[in-house]
């Protein structure tokens, strides 16, 4: 079969959710029984997402492959259970890349470069890159960026040239756009759509289909009105209303048929019927939860919280599949004294420190560990949040008072944390971390032998920075085990604290494993151990 592909544009405003929705119509469209991929277009000239500050961008996930990306692969994943690579992510600052290396090359053959035909030349190409490697029978392409923005009009074109090259049945293009709801008329309002569709039009570009965000139904009248301005038929006016919670969205997109739509657009059948049972009960458990806790994630971007989507998605993950409802209470790291801890960890089940980078906040981090570890409170600490715990270990147990990073204080007399050896005469910051998937073996009796339930694990990394071996004995004699060791290199993967019910750092982030349909077991451990922790607590108090 050809590869069929369906471009996802924005309009009106960003973050209406097109990594959301290109998400559901990817689980719709396999639970039909086809091969499906997701690739995100990013229209800045950053490489990749790996140096841009999360208040900029959110999170940056990684791929198993080591790619730093962009935070909606991260949803991808989640949503179709399955993994993307670097292939998935394209930015103008790759193609720029590629086009302008090329040139330096001589490949062009003394002709001018040009945004078109050259840079769409290189855009189609990475699209395209997807159908060798896998067969998929269709690629969902997300384009960042709102139309109407300067920088996203090479993609458009790109879509525009596509669109005619494949041919009518062979790509589609959904336009996912708001209706903003006026309070002192009641109504949803239409003009910015039929504007942002006609600015797509300008580029050459009919969307097949429109996806409207609202907070209210959208009426008949205004899906005719829509269909009119917009030139789509009715019947392609899909309603996306604002949900509680995002996994909600594959089930309401198809009870208005939408998947069956896109397939006829396409000139598809149903290779099977869809089967979305887990979704739905996934929702059902969700929406009906035994318990409730409160885990805090304790970070220094914690007012953006897309800056670690993917631990609280995690967290929902693994909430749900338990029946237990996880509200997070965000604390930023850089706010917490001795003199207020007790008062910010009132009525918390349990305490997740953050991956980060950087000295800022760094002593909360600290503080909250050591509460925690004193307390016996459930205690996950990720990446940053694994090394902050063995520098309070460090300090307040070893009675190594000077005990530190070096990324914090490269003097220091005791490095508990220190440049992992093949860093130090790294001079770029992107793409030059310890990253992706590695190996790890795992202790036999330990406690995260028993959450995994095997001895060989795999997990992604994204770090610079590692755990001083030279310590490894004194922090054991008091109690501190390496339980998770890297078989090539003795890297420490894992820290756990004996005599409490759950104290484990990870040097990885399990939090990129994650899926709806496959929770991550340490997350799973983690809420569970924090239900019973709170529940235990109250019980005796
Ligand atoms: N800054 C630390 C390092 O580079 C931790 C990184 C992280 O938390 N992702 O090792």
């Amino acid at each position: 079969m050809k590869t069929k592909y369906i471009f996802v544009t924005g309009g009106v405003t960003s973050s209406l959710g097109k990594g959301i929705l290109s998400s559901s119509l990817g689980v719709l469209l396999k639970s039909r029984g086809y091969k499906i991929t997701i690739q995100k277009l990013d229209p800045y000239l950053n490489i990749d997402s790996g140096t841009l500050n999360p208040y900029e961008h959110g999170e940056c996930f990684v791929t198993s492959d080591g790619y730093e990306t962009d935070l909606d692969l991260g949803h991808y994943e989640r949503f179709l259970d399955q993994i993307t690579t670097h292939e998935n992510n394209v930015t103008s600052g790759l193609i720029y890349k590629t086009v302008i290396d090329n040139e330096r090359e001589g490949k062009y053959l003394g002709k001018t470069v040009q945004v078109i035909p050259h840079i769409t030349n290189e855009i189609k190409r990475r699209i395209k890159i997807l159908e060798k490697i896998n067969n998929y029978h269709i690629i969902i392409v997300e384009i960042g960026g709102t139309v109407g923005d300067i920088e996203i009009l090479p993609y458009i074109e790109t879509v525009r040239q596509l669109k005619w090259e494949l041919g009518y049945t062979n790509s589609i293009v959904i336009h996912l756009t708001l209706l903003p709801y006026i309070l002192a008329t009641g109504e949803l309002k239409t003009k910015p759509t039929q504007h942002s569709v006609r600015n797509l039009m300008e580029n050459g570009v009919q969307a097949d289909f429109l996806v409207c965000r609202t907070e209210k139904h959208i009426s008949n009248k205004i899906i005719n009105k829509l269909s009119l301005f917009c030139n789509i038929s009715p019947h392609n006016v899909i309603e996306s209303i604002n949900t509680k919670i995002i996994y909600d969205l594959p089930n309401l997109l198809h009870i208005q048929n939408f998947d069956k739509k896109v397939l006829k657009k396409l000139n598809l059948i149903s290779l099977k019927k869809p089967n979305l049972n887990a979704w739905t009960n996934f929702i059902q458990q969700y929406k009906n939860p035994k318990y409730q806790i409160t885990i805090a994630i304790v970070g220094k971007y914690v007012s953006l919280h897309d800056s670690y989507k993917s631990i609280k998605e995690s967290l929902v993950h693994a909430g749900t599949f338990q029946k237990i409802f996880v509200n997070i209470k965000w604390i930023n790291s850089c706010i917490i004294k001795t003199k207020n801890i007790i008062e910010i960890f009132n009525g918390i089940s349990g305490i997740l420190i953050a991956p980060g980078f950087g000295n800022r906040g760094i002593k909360g981090k600290i503080l909250a560990s050591e509460y925690a570890r004193r307390n016996k409170i459930p205690f996950l600490g990720i990446c940053l949040g694994m090394q902050v715990a063995m520098i309070e270990f460090a300090r307040n147990v070893l009675k190594i008072p000077q005990a530190d990073s070096c990324e914090i204080n490269p003097y220091t007399k005791d490095p508990i944390i220190i440049l992992i050896k093949n860093q130090k005469n790294i001079k770029n910051k992107g793409g030059t971390m310890r990253l992706g998937n590695l190996k790890c073996i795992l202790k036999k009796n330990s406690k995260i032998f028993s959450i995994y339930g095997q001895e060989k694990i795999i997990e992604r990394h994204r770090h610079r920075y590692e755990f001083n071996n030279d310590y490894l004995k004194s922090f054991a004699t008091y109690g501190m085990q390496a339980s998770g060791i890297n078989p090539d290199t003795s890297l420490v993967e894992v820290i756990e604290l004996e005599h409490h019910v759950f104290f484990i750092g990870v040097q990885f982030h399990p939090e990129y494993k994650s899926t709806v349909i496959n929770p991550h077991p340490i997350f799973i451990s983690f809420v569970k151990e924090s239900k019973d922790y709170i529940n235990k607590k109250l019980n005796t108090n």
